[in-house]
């Protein structure tokens, strides 16, 4: 998950960027508006977190430019206390949600957490697939070779986490900040290996193997010794 993070206070940038990134996202920062919209039209981000007043180009036409040219990512926009005006502002020109500083970051988790999930459950064909296996992100469903495989809600999370990052490693950090968003109480290290062993055995046969880096965290890849699935 990319995130662009776009404010001039580099106290308070540098502070998000190193909490966004502990939490497994990936962060670009853009300290003033033209670089922004650079960083806008270079790559696709999943979520943006734009300061308000930004210098040379404020955040509000930096939102505006974004939406005429149909960049439909969730934005999140940063405003000084008590600036009524421009927390509506921001939200009539397309932003999804604001924030009004200071702010505590498990805040800032919640919003962030929700919008992504929003996006994903409101993207048309947001269908990830591997090998045999096909994830589709809105209903959840899971098939390997056609044949539909049950999940459990943690597994669910987990397995979709593994394919967004295919190709990545994925730590366990990430994996429990997944699992924070639901509400069946928290998980030590190894609740997080018996997922992974379980999430293995439901994937046995479908040529995909979750191989555990050591000291790091998981990757998903393909499994070159699996056979083909039977039936
Ligand atoms: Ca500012």
């Amino acid at each position: 998950m990319h995130i662009l993070l776009a404010e001039d206070d580099t106290i308070l940038a540098d502070a998000i960027s190193a909490h966004l990134r502990g939490a497994g996202y990936t962060v670009e920062h853009a300290p003033n508006g033209p670089v922004a919209e650079f960083l806008l039209q270079r790559q696709p981000f999943d979520l943006s977190i734009l300061d308000l007043g930004l210098p040379m180009v404020d955040g509000l036409s930096v939102l505006r430019n974004m939406r005429s040219t149909n960049q439909r990512m969730p934005v999140i926009v940063l405003t000084a206390q008590d600036a009524l005006a421009s927390r509506v502002a921001g939200l009539d020109a397309g932003a999804d949600d604001y924030m009004t500083k200071p702010f505590d970051f498990p805040e800032l988790d919640a919003r962030v957490r929700a919008l992504l999930r929003r996006a994903t459950a409101a993207a048309p064909s947001a269908e990830l697939g591997f090998g045999k296996l096909v994830f589709e992100a809105k209903t959840r469903r899971v098939s390997i070779a056609g044949e539909a495989v049950e999940l459990s809600p943690r597994e669910s999370l987990l397995l979709e986490l593994l394919l967004i990052n295919r190709d990545n490693v994925v730590t366990k950090e990430q994996i429990a900040h997944t699992w924070a968003g639901d509400d069946t109480g928290t998980v030590a290290g190894n609740g997080i290996e018996v997922y992974i062993y379980r999430l293995r055995r439901r994937l046995e046969g479908s040529g995909i193997d979750i191989r555990t880096v050591r000291g790091l965290g998981y990757l998903l890849e393909a499994d070159p010794k699996a056979l083909p699935r039977a039936g």
